[in-house]
C-alpha cells in the first residue's frame, strides 16, 4: 500500500497561523515518506460548518502554496463528493459493530452534572450502570473504555510507545445527542476508509490518538494500530494561550488583506516557534521544526 497522509481542517473559523504550521508539518512529512496528500475536510460538527469556512481552506492552501493530490478543489466539489455527510453509512455501520460488543451504553448526564460528579470534567461512568435506552433521543452513546491497560502506538519517528488512556478519554463519546458520529469516530472511519498511514496533529491531540487507536482495536480495523504519528507543539499566541480559531488578528484570511506575502506568514509561524532562521516556505519551515523537534 503507498504511503498517504491527510491535511484535515475543520470548517468552523478561518485557518489561522497554528494550522499552517501543522500542514507545512503534514506536506514536509508527505515529501520524507514518500506519501499522496489527501485534503479531508471535516464537517461532521452541523452546527458550526459554514461554507465560507470551506472557501477559506482552499484560498488558504493556494495563496500559501501547500499541496495536495487527493479531495475537493472547490466547494462545489465539496458539498457534492467530499462532505462528510455522503459517508454517513460507513459512520453507521461502525456504531452498529461497536453495538454488537456490547461496549457501548447510552448517557443522559449534562455537561453540569458531569461537572458536579468529577473534579477534572471526566466522566465517572454513572450511565455505564443504569441502561438508559440508546435509541432515546438526547443521549451520547459512551464506550466502556480501559482504565489501566497500555495502548500501543507508532510515533513517528520514534516507534513503537504505550500509555494509558488518560481520564478525560474515559467512556469517550462515539455517538454524539445530535444523533451524529463524534470526532472520535468520523475521523477513524475516515483514516481507515482513506488507507491513511501517516497522520500529523497537534501534541494536544495525543488523548484523541490513544481514543482512536483503542476503538481501532475493538472496530478491527487493524490498519489504524499501524498508522505513524507525528505529534507538534503548539504555537502559543502572546498570551501563552494555544491560538483558537476566534483568534483573528492570527488568521491567514486578515493577514492576506493586511497585505501579507506568504513569506512573511511562515517567517512569523517560525518566530512564533522560537526559530531565529529565516524562513520563505512551508519546506524550509518544517524542516527547521523536524531539526529541533519542537
Ligand atoms: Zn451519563
Amino acid at each position: 500500500m503507498p504511503n498517504k497522509i491527510r491535511i484535515a481542517p475543520t470548517p468552523s473559523g478561518y485557518l489561522h497561523l497554528g494550522n499552517i504550521l501543522s500542514f507545512a508539518l503534514t506536506a514536509a512529512l508527505a515529501e520524507r515518506v514518500d506519501a499522496r496528500i489527501l485534503l479531508r475536510i471535516d464537517d461532521m460538527d452541523r452546527q458550526r460548518a459554514n461554507s465560507a469556512y470551506v472557501q477559506d481552506i482552499f484560498d488558504t492552501l493556494n495563496f500559501l502554496e501547500i499541496p495536495w493530490h487527493e479531495g475537493p478543489r472547490t466547494l462545489q466539489e465539496f458539498e457534492s463528493e467530499w462532505s462528510q455527510i455522503h459517508r454517513m453509512p460507513l459512520y453507521q455501520q461502525a456504531l452498529e459493530q461497536l453495538l454488537q460488543t456490547e461496549q457501548v451504553f447510552a448517557c443522559n448526564c449534562s455537561r453540569s452534572q458531569i461537572r458536579s460528579l468529577s473534579i477534572d470534567e471526566s466522566y465517572p461512568g454513572t450511565c455505564s450502570h443504569e441502561a438508559v435506552p440508546l435509541d432515546g433521543s438526547e443521549v451520547n452513546w459512551r464506550i466502556t473504555t480501559p482504565r489501566y491497560s497500555e495502548i500501543q502506538i507508532q510515533l513517528w519517528p520514534q516507534g513503537n510507545q504505550s500509555a494509558k488512556l488518560p481520564a478525560l478519554m474515559q467512556y469517550f463519546v462515539v455517538r454524539k445527542k445530535d444523533g451524529f458520529p463524534a470526532y472520535q469516530l468520523s475521523s477513524l472511519v475516515d483514516d481507515v476508509h482513506f488507507g491513511i498511514t501517516h497522520i500529523v496533529r497537534g501534541v494536544d491531540l495525543l488523548p484523541s490518538t490513544l481514543a482512536q487507536v483503542y476503538l481501532a482495536q475493538i472496530l478491527r480495523a487493524d490498519s489504524f494500530t499501524q498508522v505513524q504519528f507525528y505529534h507538534h507543539g503548539l504555537l502559543m499566541g502572546a498570551d501563552q494561550q494555544k491560538l483558537s480559531k476566534s483568534a483573528g488578528a492570527t488568521s491567514i484570511r486578515y493577514l492576506r488583506e493586511q497585505g501579507y506575502k506568504p513569506e512573511q506568514i511562515y517567517q512569523q509561524i517560525a518566530n512564533l516557534t522560537g526559530i531565529d532562521e529565516l524562513v520563505t516556505n512551508w519546506r524550509q519551515l518544517a524542516e527547521v521544526v523536524f531539526h529541533k523537534r519542537i
